[in-house]
């Protein structure tokens, strides 16, 4: 690393140096604390890094390349697809006719903003297999809330007030179970089976009148395909619930299955993972839920609707749950994603779900000797592998998720799902070379047997970052976000 890289902006500073330059002033210098009352001065901020122009250029650039981006690196973080978003979505986004349109325009204005809106909403539609689907919820989890709010007014709208249950299985994604009790219900799990898939038997046992839906991941967090999705089905709407599908990760299975013909009544999917949209920080993101038409009447208004060859914003639907969301949902991101929709096409969709399992079997089947595989059947997108053996030897999976920063990998999803232990969660994506494939694997190998010859080494990993280990813990609660200088 270049040692300007390490330098702190403050220790950078010159006195008297200046980054700007300012035409000669022409008017009499106005006095500070004329301008802003005296408790709003804070004597702390008074003292600025003096630094040229080309020392905050330099010092921000090099701020910016810290980060490990899916741009910069492979970023094989299980369940989160951390996969390459196509520059073209970016330059159809920043159109002028898209990016410049205000959210309070008259409908008229925008006709070809909501025409790219409904056509995306029939894609969903066709890719999903539901009757509707509406593109406001924000995110992942902000769409299964929405969902579980259209179970609530639906079974409430039938004179049905004693669904009060949820029922998700423990190899479901974290957000579910958070997701159910945030809509007010309460969460019911059902227990995996050695097979590492929904336990028929303690499903039956879970269902009853007081059933409101079961909540399905699938392929679950295990990346593993849940065979007995018919019967459940049968199950749940035998006692009169509705089945949810998690379909974030849709790039398990798209143009191969779709949940509307599993049985599903509602269905989620993530624009920001599948469907191309970049993972901004927590945001923006999208979230589109799908329904089958008995659920239809609740849907977030207003419902986007098509009359003649006019596109009508339908703010007319007395039974719908409200608004989740200011305006029309990400209409950024919903762009990038028909964007990707339209320049694949549905033979290049197809391809992109038979890369991801391909990708993942490839990798699984290269690192089993290596590591415990806990459940050795074919797996879909992801797979897991359990640290175990590691462990024993005294290196934990953190330690190893640390080490593969010294290569250059972002690590994978670890510690979850909870039924693992010592769980290392792997999703290379469809968007990898078998280079990189290959690159990543020889380092997950290489770490098992340093593992076994020199602990200390992956123990005390990283090596090679700006910044060792921190506490994780302490830095999500208590961050400290600005130089303090010394
Ligand atoms: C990512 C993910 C979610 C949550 O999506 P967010 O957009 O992060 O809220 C839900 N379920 C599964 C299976 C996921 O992978």
């Amino acid at each position: 690393m270049h040692k300007d890289d390490q330098a702190l902006i403050f220790e950078l500073s010159n006195p008297g140096r200046i980054g700007y330059s300012l035409p000669e002033m022409d008017v009499p210098e106005a006095d500070i604390n004329e301008l802003i009352p005296e408790g709003f001065l804070r004597e702390e901020l008074a003292e600025l890094p003096e630094v040229s122009e080309l020392d905050i250029m330099r010092h921000y650039t090099a701020l910016s390349t810290r980060n490990h981006g899916v741009d910069s690196g492979f970023y094989p973080l299980g369940s989160c697809t951390m996969k390459y978003n196509p520059k073209i979505n970016e330059n159809v986004a920043r159109y002028a006719g898209f990016a410049h349109l205000h959210p309070l325009q008259d409908e008229s204005s925008v006709q070809g903003a909501l025409e790219l809106m409904y056509d995306l909403q029939e894609h969903l539609i066709e890719i999903t297999g539901m009757d509707q689907v509406t593109l406001q919820p924000a995110a992942g989890a902000h769409g299964e809330w929405t969902a579980l709010m259209m179970v609530r007014a639906f079974h409430e709208a039938n004179g049905d007030f004693k669904r009060t249950k949820v029922i998700v299985p423990d190899s479901a994604h974290g957000t579910n179970p958070a997701s159910a009790t945030v809509a007010g219900f309460e969460t019911i799990t059902v227990k995996s089976d050695e097979n590492g898939l929904v336990d028929l038997e303690d499903l039956r046992r879970v269902v009853g009148e007081d059933t409101a839906a079961l909540m399905l991941t699938n392929p679950n967090t295990l990346g593993l395909f849940e065979e007995n999705i018919l019967e459940m089905a049968e199950i749940v709407h035998g006692a009169g619930g509705k089945l949810y599908y998690d379909g974030a990760n849709l790039n398990a299975v798209m143009s191969k299955a779709r949940p509307g013909d599993m049985g599903f009544d509602l269905v989620h999917l993530n624009l920001h993972k599948t469907f191309t949209g970049p993972h901004g920080g927590g945001g923006p993101g999208s979230g589109p839920v799908g329904v089958k038409s008995d659920l239809i009447p609740y849907l977030p208004k207003p419902v986007l609707v098509k009359q003649g060859d006019q596109y009508v914003l339908d703010y007319d639907r007395p039974q719908s749950i409200g608004r989740v969301k200011p305006y029309y949902g990400n209409f950024g991101i919903n762009v990038r994603a028909y964007t990707y929709i339209r320049s694949m096409g549905p033979d290049g969709l197809k391809a992109v779900t038979e890369y991801a399992v391909l990708n993942a079997n490839y990798m699984m089947r290269r690192l089993q000797s290596s590591y415990d595989l806990p459940f050795d059947k074919h797996c879909k997108h992801e797979f897991v592998l359990s640290g175990k053996r590691q462990k024993k030897l005294g290196v934990r999976t953190l330690d190893i998720a640390k080490r593969l920063l010294d290569f250059g990998y972002h690590p994978p999803t670890i510690y979850f799902p909870l039924n693992v232990e010592e769980c290392i969660m792997i999703e290379p994506t469809e968007t990898e070379s078998k280079e990189t494939l290959d690159a990543f694997c020889d380092a997950m190998i290489q770490i098992a047997k340093e593992a076994e010859e020199n602990p200390e080494i992956v123990q005390e990993a990283p090596h090679s970052t700006v910044i060792g280990r921190l506490d994780e813990t302490m830095a999500a609660r208590k961050p400290i976000l600005r130089y303090q200088k010394q």
